[in-house]
């Protein structure tokens, strides 16, 4: 049996990724400090005699005295991710943390991989092509980013990430790859992160505004999380990923306005929309390429906006 650790375990992303490490028969190592994730998203695991749980911040260093020098394969996914700063929970709330999780925390995940000899996989981000210039966007696209905007600590954190994460591929062979994730969205996204598509649908639930920020007219392509585990799992088993970049998203772009009335329509709702300033630096448009990873991995998104947004409809629904 091999052993997988998964560092942000109880976010959104971590917490769907472990739920299916464990049903492939995988052990699974969960870490999470609870910044942004959550503990009800891991609570059903904690019966799963291959599942154990560390809370732990992976930038200090205590976390290393946990026994983890059988480790098989490393998913970073550990940071916070909304970049709405009406969230408590976004990494305008949490600047440094931000940095230091993508910096110190990748470094330290490293370190474990050179060790113990694991496959290494970096969670990055669209974000780090910032503002794109083009579209859509390709794994050799430099990006434009501002340096020292409210952004930057999440764009430039997972740029050092994506640096660091190359030089241990370069200097060490640690067997590395990179993801760049773009939107994703579905079951234990928090209610409360300020992201589009929670925000979105839970204003539409409650009957209140849909707050649409700037004319609506910026696009976004949105990946359901069952497409974006499969894209993070096999890129972590193939061989042909090592040292490599990928797109992980679905290209399927849409206007914010276009999906705000997907979802009203979709949820009977007699929600009006409103229009709110746009956010400082807020990137007009957003698409991946995933030629890659389709060539690489046989990745292909498969989940329609109309079914992933009704199982998040739903999630939200219950909660
Ligand atoms: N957005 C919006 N209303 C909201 C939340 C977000 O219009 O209540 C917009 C936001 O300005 C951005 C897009 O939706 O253009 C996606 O925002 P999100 O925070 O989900 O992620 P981003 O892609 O910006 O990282």
């Amino acid at each position: 049996m091999q052993t997988v650790l998964v560092a942000g375990g109880a976010g959104f992303i971590g917490s769907n990724l472990c739920e299916r490490l464990l049903s492939k028969n995988y052990r699974v190592i969960c870490i999470d400090s609870f910044i942004t994730g959550n503990k009800e998203n891991i609570d059903e695991f904690t019966k799963n005699k291959n599942f154990s749980f560390i809370n732990a911040d992976i930038t200090s260093s205590s976390f290393q005295s946990n026994d983890l020098s059988k480790i098989d394969y490393i998913f970073h996914l550990a940071s916070p991710a909304s970049p709405n700063k009406k969230s408590p929970r976004s990494y305008i709330s949490f600047p440094i943390e931000t940095l230091l999780v993508n910096s110190l925390g990748t470094y330290n995940l490293l370190e474990i991989a050179k060790k113990s000899n694991a496959r290494f996989l970096y969670a990055s981000s669209s974000e780090i092509y910032g503002d794109p210039k083009i579209s859509p966007q390709k794994e050799d696209y430099f990006g434009n980013v501002n340096p020292v905007g409210v952004r930057s600590v999440y764009d430039e954190g997972k740029r050092f990430g994506e640096s660091i994460t190359m030089a241990y591929f370069r200097k060490f062979n640690v067997d590395t790859r990179i993801i760049r994730i773009f939107n994703t969205y579905g079951p234990r996204m928090r209610a409360d992160d300020g992201r589009v598509v929670s925000n979105f649908t839970n204003q539409a639930i409650l009957n209140k505004p849909l707050t649409v920020y700037g004319d609506g007219s910026q696009t976004r392509s949105i990946c359901y999380i069952d497409d974006l585990i499969e894209g993070l799992i096999g890129a972590i088993i193939s061989d042909l990923t090592s040292g490599e970049v990928l797109n992980i998203g679905n290209p399927n772009e849409k206007t914010i306005l276009d999906l705000a009335n997907i979802i009203k329509k979709m949820t009977n709702s007699s929600s009006k929309i409103i229009f709110e300033p746009l956010p400082e630096d807020d990137p007009k448009i957003r698409k991946p390429d995933i030629e890659k990873a389709k060539k690489l991995i046989d990745w292909n998104p498969k989940v329609t906006i109309d079914h992933g947004l009704q199982k998040t409809i739903e999630y939200f629904r219950g909660l």
